[in-house]
């Protein structure tokens, strides 16, 4: 009787995790997405606690308390542009405990585990080694622990495939030979060591590919998880995120028009200069009056978050400034890049929480034929996504990456601190063109300001 309850646990909470996820593809039901996976765990929870092969609940009490408690200070305590480091280190511990599996399965079993259960062991500890030590890099790195930019050394992509082939040597060994401890502790210590040199080279900027792909790796790693115990809800489970990882790798890629092996073995950050700016142009500051005055008078104004709304966490008062304007009649839009920020959905995430409406969100798609038509574009704290050179520049290292066309619309007024380039670390001609003027200043205090001086404009 209880092993059917088990499985029906199993049966449900799969189902709970596949229309949860169906229900994050949509800003709408996106909330509802994640409360039906909860559910969802909830239930393989249940299940599992259930389980005949359970000896002893004492260790699992205590395995509760300690990650409940450190889950639940990270929720509560780290800030919302935290959050890639966060997921980071979240992706560390799955993969470390997928790891931990299959450790004490070949240590209990060792060569009774027969051909098929040792291919899984053997994939799960690759993978789930690879993935603790390249995510803990990867969090190190996003919360500054490390230098963010590439770290590099001569050979580096040859001394990582070397790695990768006697780590893949000694898997095939293991095969030959079933229960050859040598084999099998040589392969989990090159395998830690591989997750590290792997995400060295990468620069902090380029972590959420990466991310998303180790994450798919500790999907991998939790569907041969599965099947080294025999557990559904496992293997269908780390399939689904060993696959959306890999197709949110894939898309981020595209929007950013890269590569993922440009992205782990390109080394970016450090880009040559091909700027159409031409020599001696000067960017043209605007002072707040006559950005409020413009503002206030317009037609319809769109707003282009990036990085740097984040950073300054400039959200709230974003909305606030175009509730004010709304009020006075203007239409206010939002305009939203793919890869704005640092993390796919970052912008949508923070204007969410700022409860700007779904209905006045835009994608690039939508709302790049509705620029000619705007009378001013406020560009705040973005850069690369507003570059101009990805479309018309072929030389440009970012050329073919799909840009919110604000250099379109009739006036753009750009707020950002001062010189500073973003992510790709090249010029923008945006910024010196003559429709554009500068406000300089933290994001969120220019902003604050400027709700002030539109109210009395
Ligand atoms: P960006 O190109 O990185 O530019 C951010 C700009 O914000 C900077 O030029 C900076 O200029 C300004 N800034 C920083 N702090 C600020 C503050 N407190 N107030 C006002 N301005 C501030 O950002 P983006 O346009 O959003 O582009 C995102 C980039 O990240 C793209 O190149 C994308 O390919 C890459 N990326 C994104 C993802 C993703 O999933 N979203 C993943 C990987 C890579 P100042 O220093 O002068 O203020």
């Amino acid at each position: 009787m209880a092993h059917y309850f088990v499985e029906f646990s199993y049966l449900f909470a799969s189902i709970f995790f596949i229309v949860g996820l169906k229900s994050l593809s949509h800003p709408d039901t996106a909330r509802r997405g994640m409360h039906l996976a909860e559910v969802g765990m909830l239930l393989a929870i249940i299940g599992t606690l259930l389980h005949k092969d359970i000896v002893s609940y004492y260790w699992i009490m205590v395995g509760l308390i300690i990650g409940g408690g450190i889950g639940g200070a990270i929720a509560h305590f780290c800030p919302m542009t935290a959050l890639p480091q966060q997921t980071a280190l979240s992706h560390a511990f799955g993969a470390l405990a997928a790891t931990l599996v299959g450790i004490s399965e070949f240590h209990r079993h060792g060569a009774e585990l027969g051909a098929a259960k040792t291919v899984a062991i053997g994939i799960e500890v690759l993978l789930g080694a690879l993935t603790t030590t390249g995510s803990f890099v990867a969090a190190a790195k996003l919360h500054d622990l490390m230098p963010g930019g590439p770290l590099t050394f001569r050979g580096q992509n040859a001394f990582n495939l070397g790695l990768l082939a006697v780590a893949i040597g000694c898997f095939i060994w293991l095969l030959v030979f079933p229960g050859a401890a040598p084999a099998f502790y040589l392969m989990l210590i090159i395998a830690f060591i591989f997750g590290f040199t792997l995400v060295l080279p990468i620069a902090a900027a380029d972590m959420p590919v990466v991310m998303s792909l180790l994450n798919s790796y500790a999907g991998l790693a939790a569907t041969a998880t599965g099947f080294a115990i025999s557990n559904n809800v496992l293997i269908i489970a780390g399939t689904l995120n060993g696959f959306s990882g890999f197709i949110l790798s894939v898309l981020m890629c595209r929007a950013m028009n890269r590569s993922i092996t440009n992205v782990i073995f390109g080394a970016f950050g450090s880009v040559s200069e091909t700027s159409t700016t031409g020599p001696g142009a000067e960017m043209r500051e605007i002072n707040l009056e006559d950005v409020a005055t413009q503002l206030a008078y317009a037609r319809q104004v769109v707003f282009v978050p990036g990085y740097g709304m984040a950073t300054a966490q400039a959200q709230h008062v974003v909305r606030e400034l175009g509730d004010t304007l709304e009020e006075r009649g203007v239409t206010v839009k939002y305009a939203i890049h793919p890869v704005a920020g640092r993390m796919p959905g970052h912008m949508n995430v923070l204007l969410a929480e700022a409860d700007v409406p779904y209905s006045q969100l835009y994608e690039l798609e939508q709302i790049n034929p509705d620029f000619p038509n705007t009378d001013v574009a406020v560009v705040i704290g973005a850069n690369d996504v507003v570059n101009p050179d990805a479309r018309d520049n072929p030389k440009s290292p970012i050329a073919g990456m799909p840009i919110l066309d604000v250099d379109r619309a009739r006036s753009v007024i750009v707020l950002k601190r001062g010189k500073g380039r973003g992510f790709s670390g090249i010029e923008n001609p945006l910024f010196f063109m003559q429709n554009t003027g500068m406000l300089y200043g933290d994001a969120k205090a220019s902003l604050a300001r400027l709700v002030q001086a539109v109210a009395q404009a």
